[in-house]
């Protein structure tokens, strides 16, 4: 398989004249809403912008696709319907929005809507996870798309580790100055590549958020690669359940709990020390308990039953900060606590001022990368997301970058653009 190492990638560029041709983009249009019909945060979308943008200006007709969350068919609640007016606000067009039946993204409604598109014309499918070809990397799901258009762009950082249809299978069905990398894309790869192929060190990666089993592989994959690994927010509570400390009504994976300790005790014997685990805890009632005065050591009686720890402590948080000092590279994927709530974003909030601002009068700042929706929101609301060496569109693949891996969709956009037979969708 192609390693990451030096990337190649094609570019907008390479397509030649895009005057009048049907181009479809893969976004990351994957934003949380907030339940009323409307967009909490529009980073992705303004981070999709400059892609849609450039297309327009080149005069194609834009054909945007995404996924939204993890619906398994077709889910009212997981429609990208919302997102279409935030998308049109970010690039100053219309945005058409295509919705679809039973799951027929690239039905005969979306055929007619891009017959309809003129030049630097835009619209927008349906959730590409309403059809089950999409996870499932389905050539037929990608024909049909592939059908609509006459070049490809992949644009989705945020999507580039999953062999999805949109994602994989889609661009081989091009072929040669046929399929490009977009803007954001490039200026990820571009910026993440450097610091993670060779970091300074020592290197500590920050872990937090609410699940284990999603990450438990990679946290596997990088004891070799880093000096320290610090564990927060939900996820640090499964390994302290999975040590046997009481948690009370604490969120706990269950399923995560062997891994838990198998990653604990593989530290333990390669790399003693170097995992992190919180010693105290910050508690509340549920997640909208805005009190935030409890603290509890982890060594001592633990959570009350009727307590939730839903913040890492102050002890911890010390901790924490005292390994990230000497740290010349720190990479943070997910928040320490329920940052949401703000008596819960204490360490959340510690750690992001923390690497904004030590060390920057002089030169011992870290490179700082944070990575993923929540951390970036969590940065954001801190206000201190600009004093950070890069704050990435995508948690899992940046993470997966970190380890090393190939990621799927950059794999495919290389892969196709070397396939000078035209991938057959001719
Ligand atoms: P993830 O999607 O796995 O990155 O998780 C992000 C979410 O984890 C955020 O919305 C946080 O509110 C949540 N989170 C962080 N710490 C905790 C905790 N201790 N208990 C429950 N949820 C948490």
């Amino acid at each position: 398989m192609t390693t990451m190492g030096e990337l190649d990638l094609p570019t907008i560029d390479d397509l030649g004249s895009l005057d009048g041709r049907r181009v479809i983009l893969r976004s990351d249009l994957n934003v949380p809403l907030d339940g009323r019909g409307g967009v909490a945060d529009a980073f992705r979308v303004a981070a999709t912008a400059p892609a849609v943008r450039a297309l327009a200006k080149a005069r194609a007709r834009i054909i945007v696709v995404s996924h939204l969350g993890r619906p398994r068919g077709p889910d009212p609640a997981k429609s990208l319907a919302p997102i279409a007016p935030v998308l049109a606000q970010k690039i100053g067009r219309d945005v058409r929005f295509v919705a679809a039946s039973e799951g027929m993204i690239a039905g005969s409604p979306a055929r007619q809507a891009v017959e309809a598109l003129t030049p630097g014309g835009v619209c927008l499918l349906e959730n590409l996870r309403f059809h089950p070809g999409e996870v499932e990397n389905d050539e037929e799901f990608a024909r049909s798309l592939a059908d609509l258009a006459d070049l490809y762009v992949n644009d989705a950082f945020g999507a580039v580790h999953r062999a999805h249809a949109s994602v994989d299978a889609l661009p081989r069905l091009f072929g040669a100055k046929r399929v490009a990398a977009g803007p954001l894309v490039l200026r990820e790869v571009e910026h993440l590549g450097p610091l993670l192929r060779e970091p300074g060190r020592p290197f500590v990666a920050i872990l937090g958020g609410a699940k284990v089993s999603d990450k438990v592989a990679v946290i596997e994959r990088l004891i070799g690669r880093v000096d320290h690994v610090l564990v927060g927010g939900g996820m640090a509570n499964t390994f302290l359940a999975a040590a046997g400390r009481r948690l009370g009504a604490s969120r706990v994976e269950e399923s995560g709990l062997d891994a838990a300790r198998r990653i604990t005790a593989l530290f333990d014997e390669r790399k003693p020390g170097a995992l992190h685990l919180p010693v105290d805890l910050r508690v509340g009632a549920g997640v909208d308990d805005p009190s935030g005065y409890d603290v509890v050591s982890v060594d001592g009686d633990g959570v009350p039953d009727d307590r939730m720890a839903l913040d890492v402590g102050p002890r911890t948080t010390a901790a924490f900060l005292e390994v990230l000092r000497p740290a010349r590279t720190v990479f943070w994927n997910g928040p320490l606590g329920v940052f949401e709530t703000p008596a819960f974003a204490c360490a959340t909030n510690a750690v992001a001022q923390f690497l904004a601002w030590h060390g920057k009068d002089g030169d011992d700042a870290p490179a700082s990368i944070v990575g993923g929706g929540d951390t970036a929101a969590a940065v954001r609301r801190a206000n201190v997301a600009d004093r950070l060496t890069h704050v990435s569109t995508g948690g899992g693949a940046s993470l997966e970058l970190l380890e090393g891996k190939a990621l799927p969709g950059l794999v495919a956009l290389l892969e196709a653009a070397a396939d000078t037979d035209g991938g057959g969708n001719g």
